[in-house]
C-alpha cells in the first residue's frame, strides 16, 4: 500500500475516511484527531483541577473589578464580594478542617432589582474574577419531576458543561438562577391544591440550595434516558438568585408605613420614602410574604437590591465599562478600516430611548443594533470610507417611531 493510502494511528484506508492529514512520516485521519483530541482535553482538564484553589481576592479587590464592568449598584457590590470572598473562605475552611472545627454557614445570595440592571452581570463578573465555573439557569423552565419542563439537576448539568465535565471544578461553582420571583407561591397562604409553577418548584429547588449529592444527567434533558449519572456535591456551590420582584415595593413601603406609625395608614411615612429605591429596605419577611417559601429562604440568607438605572447611569452603561457598546462597535468599525465617533447628544438621545422603553440597560443593544445595522450591512462592500458620524441627526432619522415601536412590541 502506498504511503497516502492509510492513517498511520488506526490504519483505515482513506476510502474509509473523511480526511488524511500528511505529516513528515506518515499520515493522520479526521477519526484519530478528534480522538486524540479528547485525549488533551481530558488531560488537561484533569491537571487544572489540581489547582482548587479559585482566585481569592479580598472584598474591596473584588469590588475593584466590578467597578471596572458594572455602572453604579455600589451596594450590591459590596454585599456581593463579602458574600463571595465568605464562602471561597469557607470552602478553604472546609478542606482543611478537623471534626470539631466550627461549621461556617453558606451564604447563598438572593438578589431584587428590576429588569436589566445588572444582576446577571453582577454574577457573571464575579465568576469571571474569581475564576470559576459559572452557568445560569431560569427557574420559569424547572418544574417538578414528572411534569413537562426540565428537572431541577439539569441545572446543574449546565454548570458540569461550563467546567469542561470536570466534577471537582463545578462542585466550586457559581450558579446564577434567573427569575426566581416567578416561582413564587400565588398566594401567601400554602395551597391544599397543587402549585405546579410554584411551591413545587421551590420545593424541589431546595435540594440543591441546601448542599446534597445530586444525581445529575450529564447530556441533561430526559432525551438520554441511557447516560449513567453524575453525582455532584452542592455543598461549595455559590447559588445567586435574583428576580425583579414587581409588586415588592408595594409590601415594603406597607411594612415601613404601619410599622413607623403604628397601624394608622396614610400617606405622611410613604413621602419620607420618596425617591428612594423601596427595595433598599426589604427584608426576608417582605419576600415571604411574595411568595417565596421560608425554607427556600433560609437557605438565600444574603438579600441585596440593585438600583433603577435613570438616564446617566444608561449613558455611562454605554460608554464606561470595558466591554461598553460604544467600545464595542468602535472595534468593530475599526476592523474594517473605519473611525466611529457617537456624539454625546446621541448617546443621550438613545439612553432617552431606553429609559422609556423600560427594559434597564437591556434595551441599549436592542436600541444599537437598530441603529447601526443597517450601516453595518453596508460598510464591508464601500471602498474609501475611512470615518463615520453617528450624531443627533442620524439616531433620530434612522430610530424612527416605526423601528421604536417595534421594540416596544417585542
Ligand atoms: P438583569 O439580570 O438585572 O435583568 P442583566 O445583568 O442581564 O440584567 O443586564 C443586561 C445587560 O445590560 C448586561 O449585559 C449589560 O450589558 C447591561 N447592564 C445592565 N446593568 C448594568 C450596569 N449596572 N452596568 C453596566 N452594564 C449594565
Amino acid at each position: 500500500m502506498a504511503k497516502n493510502d492509510y492513517c498511520s494511528f488506526c490504519w483505515r484506508n482513506k476510502d474509509e475516511v473523511s480526511l488524511l492529514i500528511e505529516g513528515k512520516e506518515g499520515y493522520i485521519c479526521d477519526l484519530c484527531v478528534k480522538e486524540a483530541y479528547k485525549i488533551v482535553s481530558a488531560e488537561q482538564s484533569r491537571n487544572s483541577s489540581k489547582n482548587l484553589e479559585p482566585n481569592l481576592y479580598t472584598p474591596r479587590k473584588i469590588k475593584e473589578f466590578l467597578d471596572e464592568y458594572i455602572i453604579g449598584q455600589d451596594e450590591a457590590k459590596k454585599v456581593l464580594s463579602v458574600a463571595v470572598y465568605n464562602h471561597y473562605k469557607r470552602v478553604n475552611h472546609e478542606l482543611k478542617k478537623g471534626e470539631n472545627d466550627i461549621e461556617i454557614s453558606k451564604s447563598n445570595i438572593l438578589m431584587v432589582g428590576e429588569t436589566g440592571t445588572g444582576k446577571t452581570l453582577m454574577a457573571q463578573t464575579i465568576a469571571r474574577i474569581l475564576n470559576v465555573p459559572f452557568c445560569i439557569a431560569d427557574a420559569t423552565v424547572i418544574t417538578e419531576a414528572g411534569y413537562v419542563g426540565e428537572d431541577v439537576e439539569t441545572i446543574l448539568t449546565r454548570l458540569l458543561q461550563a467546567a469542561n465535565y470536570d466534577v471537582q471544578a463545578a462542585e466550586r461553582g457559581i450558579v446564577y438562577i434567573d427569575e426566581i420571583d416567578k416561582i413564587s407561591r400565588k398566594s401567601a397562604n400554602p395551597s391544599i391544591t397543587r402549585d405546579v409553577s410554584g411551591e413545587g418548584v421551590q420545593q424541589a429547588m431546595l435540594k440543591l440550595l441546601e448542599g446534597s449529592v445530586v444525581n445529575v444527567p450529564p447530556q441533561g434533558g430526559r432525551k438520554h434516558p441511557e447516560q449513567s449519572m453524575v453525582a455532584i456535591n452542592t455543598k461549595n456551590i455559590l447559588f445567586i438568585c435574583g428576580g425583579a420582584f414587581d409588586g415588592l415595593k408595594d409590601i415594603v413601603l406597607r411594612r415601613l408605613n404601619t410599622s413607623a406609625i403604628g397601624y394608622r395608614t396614610g400617606d405622611t411615612k410613604v413621602d419620607q420614602y420618596k425617591g428612594e429605591n423601596p427595595f433598599k429596605y426589604a427584608m426576608h419577611q417582605d419576600i415571604k410574604k411574595y411568595g417565596l417559601i421560608p425554607e427556600l429562604l433560609g437557605r438565600l440568607p444574603v438579600l441585596s437590591y440593585l438600583n433603577p438605572l435613570d438616564k446617566d447611569s444608561l449613558k455611562q452603561i454605554m460608554t464606561i465599562p470595558k466591554n461598553s457598546l460604544v467600545k464595542q462597535y468602535e472595534l468593530l468599525f475599526k476592523m474594517e478600516g473605519v473611525k466611529l465617533t457617537i456624539t454625546d447628544e446621541a448617546v443621550d438621545f438613545i439612553a432617552q430611548q431606553a429609559l422609556e422603553l423600560k427594559l434597564g440597560a437591556r434595551g441599549l443593544r436592542s436600541l444599537f443594533e437598530a441603529a447601526m445595522t443597517d450601516t453595518m450591512y453596508e460598510l464591508p462592500d464601500k471602498k474609501g470610507v475611512k470615518e463615520f458620524l453617528v450624531d443627533m441627526e442620524f439616531v433620530t432619522q434612522i430610530l424612527n417611531k416605526d423601528r421604536i415601536k417595534h421594540l416596544k412590541a417585542a
